[in-house]
């Protein structure tokens, strides 16, 4: 059976362990800071490749920003990442072979291979975290598009309220539906509706307002928390309208931090009442935290 060191990528650290094409541990998962500068990257990654490299037969990374099409290299900026990042072949890291992904598709392939999709050909993952991530299965393969660069969900744009999202460009899907966007639905709604002035958070100014203070709300029955997270789960509902009628998916999984307060029933009503293909489920998803490691690993042991 094929061993594959997995390691996946983030802005603060880095995670690995050796898994098989089954998707089983066969390793403790380790975590390391992620260096600052590209040298001593590039020197970490070595080295957490020459230490496993015996035991194994190739590395697959899950990493932030988008992958070319070969799955050598990321090829967008990644603003959490060190400069230079993008200029990375991760071909040289190792004798070995080694195949690059990009998380929220490695995470998409994790879920419909081990978690909450599985038998299900037609399937998405969307993360909603900081931003909005997205991995498309379509008639049971991960679609990558022309360039590799598929499934930028985030980057969709709705007809919004002409909001600028952290891209320069207006009125994105991910300024609206993830986590930061409820920020500033609650920043926006605190300035501008008189149902702050009897919520609980009125002494705070708007722009202090957490996500966490809004969940932490609704829990509260605080007017202008429900207020705000209904306008954010409106809008999250737009989008997943939009991408239910193109795809047709028997499913599409909700993951990420901001993936926890959903009620995912409601939501697929929601949904299901306004589209014109067949109904879809919504689900949390099930493949866990280490879903960009585990969606690498099996994607790499179908590509070598
Ligand atoms: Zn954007």
């Amino acid at each position: 059976m094929k061993k594959v060191l997995a390691i996946d990528v983030g802005g603060t650290k880095l995670i690995y362990a050796i898994i098989n094409e089954k998707g089983e541990f066969l390793s403790e998962v380790k975590k390391t800071a992620t260096p600052k500068n590209i040298e001593e990257l590039k020197n970490t990654f070595k080295k957490i490749i020459s230490e496993n490299e015996k035991e194994i037969d190739f590395t697959a990374f899950a990493t932030a920003g988008a992958v070319n099409i070969e799955n050598t290299k990321v090829e967008s900026s990644t603003p959490n990442m060190p400069l230079g990042y993008n200029s990375l072949n991760f071909t040289e890291l190792s004798s070995k072979p080694v195949f690059v992904e990009n998380d929220a598709n490695a995470a998409a392939w994790a879920e419909y291979k081990t978690g909450a999709a599985i038998g299900e050909e037609n399937n998405i993952t969307i993360t909603l975290g900081t931003g909005i991530g997205g991995g498309f299965i379509v008639n049971g393969k991960l679609l990558r598009g022309k360039s590799g660069r598929a499934g930028e969900v985030g980057s969709m744009k709705i007809q919004g309220r002409g909001r600028i999202c952290t891209c320069k460009r207006k009125d994105c899907f991910e300024s609206y539906a993830s986590g930061s966007g409820l920020k500033k639905t609650a920043e926006e709604i605190a300035k501008n509706n008189s149902i702050f002035l009897t919520s609980i958070y009125k002494t705070k100014k708007p722009e202090e307002i957490t996500t966490y203070d809004i969940i932490a709300g609704l829990k509260e029955n605080d007017e202008y928390s429900e207020k705000v997270f209904n306008i954010w789960k409106q809008d999250l509902i737009i989008g997943l309208i939009n991408i239910t009628n193109i795809f047709d998916p028997e499913s599409i999984i909700l993951s990420g931090g901001m993936g926890e307060f959903i009620n995912t029933k409601e939501i697929e009503e929601a949904i299901n009442s306004e589209i014109v293909v067949s109904p879809v489920k919504i689900k949390p998803a099930k493949a866990g935290n280490y879903s960009g490691m585990i969606g690498a690993a099996l994607l790499a042991c179908e590509k070598f």
